[in-house]
């Protein structure tokens, strides 16, 4: 056949998806993407997965959203919409934009001016850059006037970060993915690598292969198994049974670094006296792992000179994920494996902005920089720097959010690339309080599940076809740029903000992610000696930076922790049932997660050929043995009930599962997972429990 022309140029950029950050090319024919390409990144070095390289369809897919949309005066907004948005296209009429705009603006101000500020809230993206992160949350704190200000980081590592910050001083990683080069000791505790960073479990894989003792923890199986010196095949929801048996034998059995604890912990007493019950033996039923495994792993993990911890949603999205964490940071912190090559606590990170967009300050307690509201001299400094007055109280959080829209406390928002209507828990609930407001903006690629029930739609730039800056899980900060123009009508998704807040009445002049990136450097101290020029230069630099020629550091905190006395914190987790443990009525666990192959709420990868052919339709994941128990095989039709909702679905055979777990993933609007799950809040990081309900598996 004919060769096809080579592209006319190549644009380095970073991938989309996942928090790995990995830098890509696009390579672009007649301002088409044709073709993605790893580049030699800091977290990637040329590699890929299928997802970065093939996951770029939605880009040009007619779904696209072009012209901005008013909901018609009088259609009803009916959360049965969220089941077919292409239908309920119907119920708006297109726009010019500085129609839909105006109605925006007013409809939120209208609100704010007679039912208060605290009557608005904002959810921002961890897909865009933090540029629109730092924008997003100034313009819901200073033209908005509150703190309800949140994203997707509430559904994926809050309460991670809540115990980071409580147990260490700093929300995030203290060491890259790429660290395990120099690890003897590797544990993946709840977290699927393969699946979903990819391309950071090559370098667990490479670190495996050159000796490294890789030990897996999960209630699942994974294809990192095969690579591992021990398998750990915990009961659902015991990750406190078994991290605190470990703490015992690591305390007990005095392999702990004394050196260590003395120098650079407090409260060990609290947690020695703590976890003195927590035996391997009286823990081993209870975990569903031998005393003899539980204490091997300790004694491999605290007897190792170098020892990383890397964990996923497995951990946090829990009503105990805080606890779960507690427990990580401690063992890290008695081994003393923090602050040296190989060492090191590292959260994967979900989102490719997650990082950034929370540093940026997209958190409802918390200013950029993970400085308190309440913090009277972070306050006066952002008031300085925004010239606005701000409210010292916190804000409320995603799911809190809903609730107060269900009750009618909140009445307006502004929701930008998140899809509250398909990833909360419980999600008709979220879907009712959607419907009930009395104005919602979206902003956003598609005609989304949300955007079903929005009076304004704005169509939203893709990541490739705009200039900014996002984080890696890393704490790599990296630029990324636009390759391709937006389709003919579609604004850039910076320049929406700044219309929306001059709307609101904020005196914004900001054009171009370089005008803003200055300012949001200085609301942020940890990105000093990071500046856009530099991005532009090096493509990528880690924080914290120690000056304007030097690279980042990438391991930190090997002196002391930035809390108020220097020394880390152990705090002791104590041992509950998740929130709804499975009965008679519902007797399996129900977990939900992505897959290799689509992300999140499905909106772009469902939309990207290759990828959607791979994985076309939703699927519930059974045992081999559970399938045949109920007289089923793969591909016959099953009901799901929980105490909260049903879906129908595939049944699929999946030998990495235990007996009596269910997993279905939650992008699939047709069997949407959430529609299942429990809403239970984790006290501390108010993440919901994605990760264990109680269902019911029927044949249909
Ligand atoms: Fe993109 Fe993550 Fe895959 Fe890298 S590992 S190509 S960042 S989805």
């Amino acid at each position: 056949g004919r060769r096809a022309a080579p592209p006319e140029r190549e644009v380095a950029s970073i991938c989309p998806y996942c928090g790995v950050g990995c830098q890509v090319g696009f390579r672009v024919r007649e301002n088409r993407i044709e073709e993605v390409v790893g580049r030699d990144g800091p977290s990637n070095q040329g590699r890929l997965c299928v997802k970065g390289r093939f996951g770029f369809g939605y880009l040009t897919h007619p779904d696209r959203l072009t012209r901005p949309l008013i909901r018609i005066e009088g259609a009803a907004k009916d959360p049965a919409d969220c089941l077919n948005p292409h239908a309920a296209r119907g119920k708006f009429r297109e726009a010019s934009w500085e129609e839909a705009l105006d109605h925006a603006a007013a409809g939120l101000a209208r609100i704010r001016d007679a039912g208060g500020s605290d009557a608005l809230a904002g959810f921002g993206s961890a897909k865009g850059s933090n540029e629109e992160a730092y924008l997003f949350q100034k313009l819901v704190r200073t033209g908005f006037g509150t703190n309800n200000v949140d994203h997707c980081t509430r559904l994926c590592h809050a309460a991670s970060v809540a115990a980071l910050l409580e147990g260490i001083g700093s929300g995030a990683v203290t060491a890259p993915f790429t660290a395990a080069r120099d690890a003897e000791v590797i544990i993946v505790i709840g977290a699927r690598p393969t699946e979903n960073h990819p391309v950071a479990a090559t370098y667990l894989k490479d670190a495996a292969a050159r000796g490294a003792t890789l030990i897996t923890m999960d209630p699942r199986g994974s294809a990192l198994d095969r690579h591992a010196a021990e398998v750990v095949r915990f009961a659902a929801g015991r990750d406190v049974a078994v991290l605190n048996a470990m703490l015992h034998t690591v305390i007990a059995e005095e392999l702990y670094d004394r050196q260590y604890v003395a120098a650079h912990t407090e409260d060990f007493a609290t947690i020695r006296d703590h976890v003195a019950a927590y035996t391997p033996e009286a823990m081993a039923p209870i975990a569903g792992v031998s005393a003899g495994q539980l204490r091997r792993v300790a004694h491999l993990y605290a007897r190792a000179r170098s020892a990383m911890i890397l964990w996923g949603m497995g951990i946090s999205q829990s009503t105990h994920g805080t606890d779960n964490t507690r427990c990580l940071i401690a063992l890290a912190l008695l081994c003393g494996q923090v602050g040296r090559p190989g060492t090191g606590l590292h959260p994967l990170r979900g989102q490719n902005n997650v990082q950034g967009a929370s540093d940026a300050g997209l958190i409802p307690m918390m200013f950029p920089d993970y400085r308190r509201t309440g913090d009277d001299t972070a306050r006066a400094h952002l008031e300085r720097l925004w010239n606005a007055r701000l409210d010292p109280r916190p804000g409320l959080t995603v799911v809190e959010i809903m609730h107060a829209a269900e009750r009618g406390d909140i009445c307006g928002m502004y929701v930008m690339g998140e899809n509250p209507a398909m990833s909360d828990p419980d999600v008709n609930h979220a879907r009712a309080a959607l419907a009930r407001l009395g104005h919602l903006v979206v902003q956003d690629l598609f005609l989304t599940e949300t955007a079903a029930l929005a009076d304004v739609v704005l169509p939203a730039s893709a990541w490739p076809e705009k200039d900014g800056s996002v984080t890696n899980t890393n704490r790599q900060v990296q630029l990324g740029r636009a390759a391709v123009p937006p389709p003919e009508g579609v604004r850039q998704d910076l320049a929406i903000i700044v219309e929306l807040a001059r709307r609101l009445g904020l005196p914004w002049s900001y054009t171009h992610p370089r005008d803003v990136f200055p300012e949001m450097a200085e609301a942020t101290p940890s990105l000093a000696n990071i500046t856009w020029e530099r991005l532009e230069r090096e493509g990528s630099i880690t924080y914290p930076c120690a000056g304007p020629d030097q690279p980042g550091r990438e391991i930190v905190f090997g002196d002391r922790f930035p809390t108020a006395s220097g020394r880390a914190r152990f705090v002791p987790a104590g041992l509950a049932d998740p929130a709804e443990m499975p009965d008679a009525q519902y007797p399996f666990v129900l977990t939900t997660g992505r897959q290799l192959e689509h992300w999140h709420t499905g909106t772009m990868t469902r939309r990207a050929g290759p990828l959607d052919s791979l994985e076309p339709g939703p699927t519930a994941a059974l045992a081999p043995a559970e399938l045949a128990r109920l007289g089923l095989s793969p591909g016959d039709r099953v009901r799901l009930a929980t105490r909260r909702g049903a879906i129908e679905l595939a049944a699929r055979s999946d030998p990495t599962l235990p007996d009596g777990l269910v997993f279905v993933p939650f992008a699939f609007r047709e069997a949407a997972a959430n529609l299942l799950t429990n809403p239970q809040l984790d006290p501390w990081g108010k993440i919901p429990e994605f990760k264990f309900c109680a269902v019911r598996v029927e044949r249909v």
